[in-house]
């Protein structure tokens, strides 16, 4: 008996398969149920009671090498199946990090969302723009402190040709192109030549809204303006209009909203006041309409805008306005969970 297992130990030692058949022939030889050591278990019960200790023990070592060869080798089959000698070659180089949504476009969505829903479309116009469609047709006359007041980036070489200043750009491209009822939404990057700081940026984003009909009242605006104040900052918000002054719009006026911070009570954010500003909207002057080939006779029409990067602070204070274009991934992770 004792040679018997001797002898399958050495067979056993020397084992070897080259393919996943021979492998199992093995099994089937040592290892099944009428395999070679399940013969000598079998036989066990014959030998000698002073000889079971010994001859048991040397089952056992013959019955575990067995069952460990076998295993090592089925492993070395495993992995020579992906043909890369064990290295998995579909895992990736490197953990791969995926990205997130970028708090502007963010704050974006949320905004053109909202107007999605009062029936507005989306309308986008080209960065680099022509004089007539930022500034003339929107009511700026040649010598208009408004053209100073916005520092522009003009082609040296062209000066008729400049970075748009404003999405009001867009508006002017849609009322060339097309009659009332216009109802739209100007999503879009804006240049000024401002030096960057944390309060300015030379470039940052506006969305506009453009509505003209026949009757179209300042009363509209003010619903519009209500609901949009609080779908974007809760249900409590109240709204303020003061008047103000662009040369697109008459009336003019500048929107604050009730401080979302410390709920109008007053604190550093809105600098005690309770109020804080958000965007500039009015009634569309007249000479705009007809600049543009709109009859103000016959149609009348609300604008207003907004800057993404103020919204966005409001929402989340954001104290550093380069933070939005630095691209620190430590910055842009805060917003995972905002969408
Ligand atoms: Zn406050």
């Amino acid at each position: 008996m004792i040679a018997k297992i001797e002898q399958l130990l050495k067979e056993v030692e020397a084992m070897h398969a080259s393919n996943a058949e021979e492998l199992e022939a093995l099994r089937i030889k040592y290892l099944s149920k009428k395999g070679a050591i399940n013969n000598l278990m079998a036989d066990f019960r014959n030998v000698a009671a002073e000889q079971k200790k010994v001859v048991g023990m040397k089952l056992n070592e013959l019955k575990t090498m067995a069952q460990d060869k076998i295993n090592a080798l089925k492993e070395q089959f495993e992995n020579q199946d992906n043909g890369c000698d064990g290295v998995d070659l579909t895992r990736s180089a490197y953990p791969m990090e995926l990205g997130t949504r970028h708090p502007l476009s963010i704050v974006k969505n949320e905004i053109i969302d909202i107007f999605a829903r009062l029936g507005f479309s989306i309308a986008e116009g080209p960065e680099i723009e022509d004089d007539w469609h930022v500034f003339s047709a929107l009511n700026f006359a040649e010598d208009h402190p408004a053209r100073d007041m916005q520092d522009t980036f003009f082609i040296e070489s062209h000066p008729d040709i400049l970075l748009r200043t404003h999405t009001s750009s867009v508006q002017t491209r849609v009322m060339e192109a097309s009659q009332p009822p216009i109802r739209i939404i100007c999503p879009g990057r804006v240049y000024r030549n401002e030096a960057i700081s944390y309060r300015a940026h030379c470039f940052f984003h506006q969305v506009e809204a453009l509505y003209v009909d026949k009757e179209v009242s300042f009363t509209d605006l003010k619903q519009v303006l209500l609901l949009f104040a609080k779908e974007m900052f809760g249900a409590d918000t109240k709204i303020r209009l003061r008047p103000s002054y662009f040369p697109f719009t008459e009336p003019s006026a500048e929107m604050d909203i009730s401080c979302n911070i410390c709920g109008g009570k007053g604190c550093p954010f809105c600098k005690h006041t309770g109020w804080v500003e958000i965007l500039g909207c009015g009634m569309v002057d007249p000479n705009v309409l007809d600049a543009n080939g709109i009859d103000s006779k016959i149609y009348s029409g609300y604008a207003l805008g907004m800057g993404i990067e103020r919204i966005t602070n409001l929402k989340y204070q954001v104290k550093d306005l380069r933070m939005f274009s630095e691209n620190d991934t430590r910055f842009l992770k805060e917003f995972e969970a905002a969408y």
